[in-house]
C-alpha cells in the first residue's frame, strides 16, 4: 500500500500543522485482535497502560471495549474514571505515590495498590486506617530479568529504582503480617518495555513460578498475578505489521506460567494498543542546504514527539505528498533549539520541498502523551479518523 493512498488529501488541507492523526478504525481492529487472543481464558484481565496515550477520545474506546486500566498517578486514576473505567478494574503502580495520590485511589476502592517499597506499604496502611477502609495490595516484585531493549526502557534489573527486591520480600511479608488496613492480594511484575523477543517473557514466566513456589510453600495465598506490559511493536515496517502479535505473546504465558486455580493473570499492555493507530502530521518548514547535509526542518519538534531525542527511537517517515520520483537523503529534523531535536538521519525521502507534509509514523504511544511546551510551543491538536 502506498502511504499516499493512508491519509486523506482534506486531512492536511484543513488542518494545521502539526497534528496527531489518530485512526480510530485501527486502534478498534487492535483491540479486538486481542481480545480474541484471549477470549479463551476469562482469567486473564488486561489493563490498558494510560500513560502510553491518555487522549480521552482513545481513552473512552478502551473503555468501552471492556479493558481495564493501569495508572501510575492520581490524575491517571482520575483520567481512567472519567474515561468511564470502573475502578474496580484499575491498578496503580509508582515508585513515588503521594498522600494525595494514595487518597485519590482510596476513595475511588480501586481495584488493587502495586506497592514498590516498605515505606509506601506503611504509608498506604496509615492512610487507609485514617479513612476505616482496607487497600488491596500487590507488591512489585523486582524480577531481576533483563529485557533486551533501550537501557532507559528496561525496568526489571537490580540497578532499576521500580519494584522490592527478591532478597526483602520475606521482610515484608512480616511486616504486612502486622498491619490492619492492607489486604495481601497479589504480586506485580513489569521487566520494560518494546520487547520483541519472546525469550525475555519466557524467563520472567519462569522467575514468577519459582517465586511462586517459595510463596506457596510460606503458606503465602495469592489470588492475582500481574505480569505487566512491554510488548513492543513494529517500528520498522508500520504499514505492513499494524497489529502487533498477541497470539505469539498470549502463548507464551500460556505455555510458561504455571497459575493455580481461581487465580487470574494481569497484563498492562501500553505502546502494543495505541502505537500504531497515531501518526504525526508535519509540514516542511524549509530544506536546508549543510555542509555536508542536507536538512529537512519541519514545524513538529521532540515537544511533539520526544523518543528519538530521549531513547533514539526510530520511526518511519514519509513524504505523504511529494510525487518525485527522483530520492534525495535527509536529516529531518524540529524547530527546536536543542541538537537533539531530531526525529531520523540519513532518510531517503523523494526529493523534498517547503510545503511538503511529512508523516511520522507509530507514533500513538509514548507521544502526545510527553509532549511537552518547552520553547513556548502550544500542545499539538489531534485530528480523528473514523
Ligand atoms: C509503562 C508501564 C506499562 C506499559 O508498558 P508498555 O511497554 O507500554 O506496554 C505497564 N506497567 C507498568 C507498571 C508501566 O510502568
Amino acid at each position: 500500500m502506498s502511504t499516499k493512498n493512508i491519509f486523506p488529501i482534506e486531512l492536511f488541507q484543513d488542518n494545521e500543522t502539526p497534528f496527531y492523526y489518530y485512526n480510530l478504525d485501527l486502534l478498534r481492529q487492535t483491540i479486538n485482535h486481542l481480545k480474541h487472543s484471549i477470549e479463551k481464558n476469562p482469567e486473564y484481565i488486561v489493563h490498558y497502560a494510560i500513560k502510553a496515550n491518555a487522549n480521552p477520545v482513545l481513552l473512552k474506546i478502551i473503555a468501552q471495549a471492556g479493558l481495564g486500566a493501569d495508572c501510575v498517578s492520581g490524575g491517571e486514576i482520575l483520567a481512567a474514571i472519567q474515561a468511564g473505567i470502573s475502578p474496580a478494574k484499575i491498578v496503580y503502580a509508582g515508585v513515588g505515590k503521594t498522600d494525595k495520590e494514595i487518597n485519590i485511589g482510596l476513595d475511588n476502592d480501586i481495584f488493587c495498590f502495586n506497592v514498590e517499597s516498605i515505606p509506601e506499604l506503611e504509608v498506604i496502611n496509615q492512610l487507609a486506617l485514617r479513612k476505616d477502609v482496607i487497600a488491596r495490595v500487590a507488591l512489585r516484585i523486582n524480577p531481576e530479568v533483563e529485557a533486551h531493549t533501550h537501557s532507559h526502557i528496561t525496568t526489571g534489573k537490580a540497578e532499576n529504582k521500580f519494584g522490592i527486591s527478591l532478597s526483602d520480600l520475606d521482610r515484608v511479608f512480616a511486616i504486612m503480617h502486622d498491619m490492619t488496613n492492607v489486604s495481601f492480594v497479589g504480586l506485580h511484575f513489569h521487566i520494560g518495555s518494546q520487547i520483541l523477543d519472546m525469550n525475555d517473557f519466557e524467563a520472567l514466566c519462569h522467575r514468577v513460578n519459582s517465586i511462586l513456589s517459595h510463596l506457596y510453600s510460606q503458606g503465602v495465598a495469592i489470588q492475582y498475578i500481574n505480569v505487566g506490559g512491554g510488548l513492543g511493536i513494529d517500528y520498522e515496517s508500520p504499514i505492513e505489521h499494524p497489529i502487533p502479535d498477541f497470539d505469539k505473546y498470549f502463548n507464551t504465558f500460556r505455555k510458561h506460567i504455571q497459575l493455580q486455580r481461581g487465580q487470574t493473570l494481569h497484563f498492562e499492555l501500553g505502546r502494543a494498543i495505541v502505537a500504531q493507530c497515531g501518526t504525526l502530521i508535519s509540514r516542511v518548514i524549509f530544506v536546508k542546504e549543510g555542509e555536508s547535509k542536507k536538512f529537512v526542518i519541519i514545524d513538529a519538534g521532540m515537544t511533539d514527539l520526544i523518543r528519538p531525542a530521549l531513547y533514539d527511537a526510530h520511526h518511519h517517515i514519509a513524504n505523504i505528498t511529494s510525487y518525485s520520483a527522483e530520492q534525495e537523503v535527509y536529516d529531518i529534523v524540529g524547530p527546536i533549539c536543542e541538537s537533539s531535536d531530531v526525529f531520523g538521519r540519513d532518510i531517503k525521502l523523494p526529493v523534498t520541498s517547503r510545503g511538503d507534509v511529512i508523516a511520522i509514523f507509530s507514533a500513538g504511544a509514548y507521544g502526545e502523551s510527553m509532549a511537552s511546551q518547552y520553547n513556548c510551543r502550544p500542545i499539538t491538536h489531534s485530528i480523528f479518523s473514523e
